[in-house]
């Protein structure tokens, strides 16, 4: 099959069709939004018994929630111990309990909602690029384990052929916590539950303008779309990577990333086994990071941040020749495997690489998950949502700091990415 530049996990999945309906005048909540976060929210506030409304410019899914590598994660980008010197122990340790409950939450929903995605607790891998990686790992599983009695597995060089078929790394580092699905499938099945609770989407539908605006004595919002307007008592804020002028507060404190997928053509089961002996999710320890599996259906998927700026035609066929020559430096054995499917997706990232949540502008949101979002966005949804309902739940991200760019040299618009790309890069030579 010659090359595809489309999302492979697309051809798996059967997303819901949804008829073009009008808007209603009023509703409960506006979620923005047909992503895990939008999803997630929608499903329990609905089930709680608000009328709720999601507004989603394309289709359910569209945004980075079908494209990514599925891999659902302990921990936060950051190590632990940058976040023991950011936030101190207290904090920190509430933050890695959470860490660990969101892959909880994302199995409870599956099971509840009976979603058919090809979940397992596989655990995920770590590889280090280099030795003093490799020394930082039995450093990290002594803190994870002391701090938050959290068990980590350091895999010696010797080791490591249990676990990947390649001899370019110095060791790994093992969580049997994190797990693995087929991310369409999975937001496919959310998008139905989250339907099921009740909830209208609404998709083609752009949020152009939030205005503050009362409504029979109520404070609320007037929200402007492609579609015509509505009025909703609050606004739940879902948009991560794809987040626009809309709700400019919040654009101006992320940062847009292109990330990008190849996968190969399905490979035999003797070298599938060869490659990922444990079928774990892995990533390395390198800032411009790859990320690969297999997929259930046996093709190597191999992601990594290839070009720095958003998807574009160009950005992902060049991205296509990268990322195939980076397996090929990892798994010499694909070298004649064909790649038959690329794509790309924007994640988002804030200034301090830290997922936030809460109220901004008087509107709520859930963003910032630094490639770490299929868990944590299911996750923030959810707690979120119980938060507009009233209650208080425990979630260790809201009212942490929420940094904007240095001296507010940003718009919105990531001119600087390509320097910010080549610092990795230079990081990672150094480093
Ligand atoms: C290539 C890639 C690989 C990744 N791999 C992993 C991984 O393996 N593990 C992991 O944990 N995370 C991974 N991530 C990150 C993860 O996919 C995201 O963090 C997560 O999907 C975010 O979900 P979300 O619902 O917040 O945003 P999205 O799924 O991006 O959804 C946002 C939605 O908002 C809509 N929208 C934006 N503006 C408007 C508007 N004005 N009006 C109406 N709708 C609007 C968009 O159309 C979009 O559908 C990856 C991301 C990418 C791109």
């Amino acid at each position: 099959m010659p090359l595809q530049e489309h999302n492979y996990w697309l051809t798996t999945a059967d997303l819901p069709k949804i008829e073009l309906r009008s808007l209603p005048d009023r509703v409960d909540v506006a979620v923005i939004g047909a992503g895990f976060t939008g999803l997630s929210a929608a499903r329990t506030l609905a089930k709680r018994g608000a009328r709720v409304a999601v507004l989603e410019s394309e289709t359910i899914g569209w945004g980075a929630s079908s494209r990514n590598g599925g891999m659902v994660l302990t921990g936060m980008k950051l190590g632990v111990n940058q976040l023991l010197s950011m936030y101190g122990r207290e904090l920190t340790r509430r933050m890695y309990a959470a860490s660990l409950e969101t892959i909880d939450c994302v199995e409870q929903i599956i099971r509840e909602e009976n979603i058919d995605c090809d979940f397992s607790r596989c655990g995920h891998l770590e590889v280090a690029c280099k030795q003093k990686h490799f020394d930082d790992y039995a450093c990290q599983a002594e803190v994870i384990a002391r701090e938050f009695t959290h068990q980590l597995r350091v895999i010696q060089r010797h080791e490591l052929s249990a676990e990947i078929g390649s001899r370019i790394y110095y060791g790994g580092m093992v969580d049997e916590v994190s797990a693995g699905l087929n991310p369409a499938r999975y937001v496919a099945g959310l998008g139905r539950a989250t339907m099921k609770a009740g909830v209208e989407i609404f998709e083609h539908t752009r949020v152009q303008r939030i205005e503050r605006a009362a409504h029979e004595g109520n404070q609320g919002w007037n929200i402007t779309t492609s579609r015509g307007s509505l009025w909703a008592r609050e606004v739940f804020v879902g948009t991560s990577g794809y987040t626009g002028r809309a709700t400019p507060a919040l654009q101006k404190k992320l940062i847009p990333i292109g990330s990008f997928i190849i996968t190969t053509e399905v490979l035999p089961e003797a070298l599938a086994q060869e490659l990922s002996p444990r079928n774990r999710m892995i990533y390395d320890s390198k800032n411009y990071l790859y990320y690969y599996r297999l997929t259930p259906d046996r093709r190597m998927l191999f992601g990594g941040r290839a070009a720095f700026f958003p998807e574009t035609n160009k950005t992902i066929r060049r991205s296509a020749e990268i990322l195939r020559r980076g397996m090929i430096d990892v798994f010499p054995q694909l070298r004649d495997a064909k790649v038959e499917y690329v794509w790309g997706g924007t994640l988002d990232f804030a200034f301090d690489i830290m997922p936030h949540a809460g109220q901004l502008d008087g509107m709520y949101y859930s963003v910032g998950y630094a490639g770490h979002g299929v868990a944590m966005a299911t996750y923030q949804g959810q707690k979120i949502a119980e938060l507009m309902s009233g209650d208080k739940p425990e979630n260790p991200f809201v009212g942490i700091p929420f940094p904007g760019a240095p001296l507010g040299l940003y718009n919105g618009k990531p001119w600087f990415l390509p320097f910010a790309g080549m610092w990795y890069k230079v990081l990672d030579w150094v480093g």
